[in-house]
């Protein structure tokens, strides 16, 4: 079993398919609390079932990814279509996952491994439901105030209580900043611009990231928000008022991943030039 944690530690091209896996389970897993949470099925009620016809889904027709191609993306029992969302989500899990150990090494990875867990639940939610359950949102910052107590790294903090101060400091920043931001644009479009579920996905990023992370997400989020919105308006001859029908919580959490694999760096490299900027470099 030692040499087995040795292994995972070394970031040895074996582990890393390993977590691929892993990540994709993980992946699985998200989609069926994506499912039961907005209709309120226990997460523990039952085994996997079609959401169609409610045939209980064979072991070997619910491998991750590999399934639902194998299958055509129909239930073996009734025929329907499963959604492409499942094995995109499984997908993500498995790439994100790789790519947080191969940066991160463990035990950070965990911790983002957990975030990432979380927000392919809200990913999926806010697509279908345009909403981000509190699970996710208020379970995430708590879970991100956890973690970094107790791996404080995280935030280049040293100590439980320098941790959970980036965290918390962190939260208020980032949750505050896009409540403003979004007072603003009901104020301004005079309709919600964006939902509180957005501001509440904030106090996670705060959480886990920093105030820097959670910024740059914000950032981030809003030019991957703009260009998906403008190339889905356009591809689908939708009018320009649906614009705001689209779910910005994806686009946010696609900050975040980018910020957890370069971001960070790319963002202290850019203001390093500037001396007067400095109290923006995240630690
Ligand atoms: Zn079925």
């Amino acid at each position: 079993m030692h040499d087995f944690w040795d292994l995972l530690a070394s970031r040895h091209p074996v582990m890393t398919a390993y977590v691929f896996v892993l990540g994709a389970c993980i992946g699985s897993f998200a989609n069926a609390c994506a499912y039961r949470i907005p209709r309120e099925i226990g997460l523990s009620d039952e085994r996997s079932f079609c959401p169609l016809c409610g045939a209980r889904i064979q072991w070997f027709h619910n491998i991750p990814i590999f399934s639902w191609f194998w299958l055509r993306g129909r239930c073996a029992s009734c025929g329907g279509r499963i959604s492409a969302l499942y094995p995109v989500i499984e997908l993500m899990g498995g790439v994100l996952f790789a790519l947080l150990y191969v940066r991160h090494g463990l035990p950070i990875a965990a911790a983002y491994w957990v975030l990432t867990g979380m927000l392919l639940v809200g990913m999926r939610t806010d697509i279908e439901w345009q909403i981000i359950p509190d699970r996710v949102t208020l379970g995430g910052f708590a879970t991100g105030v956890g973690f970094s107590a107790a791996l404080p790294g995280m935030h280049g903090a040293v100590g439980a209580v320098a941790g959970i101060k980036e965290a918390v400091i962190g939260a208020i920043i980032c949750g505050v900043a896009l409540y403003m931001v979004a007072w603003l644009g009901t104020r301004m479009l005079k309709k919600d611009a964006m939902g509180l579920g957005d501001v509440k996905l904030m106090l996670c990023f705060g959480a886990f990231l920093g105030w820097q992370g959670g910024i740059f997400s914000a950032m981030a989020g809003s030019v991957i928000g703009a260009v998906v919105g403008i190339v889905f308006l356009w591809a689908s001859g939708r009018k320009w008022g649906s614009f705001m029908a689209i779910p910005f919580g994806p686009p946010l959490m696609l900050g975040a991943w980018l910020w957890l694999l370069g971001g960070r760096e790319a963002w202290n490299a850019y203001l390093s030039d500037a001396p007067e900027l400095s109290f923006l470099l995240a630690p």
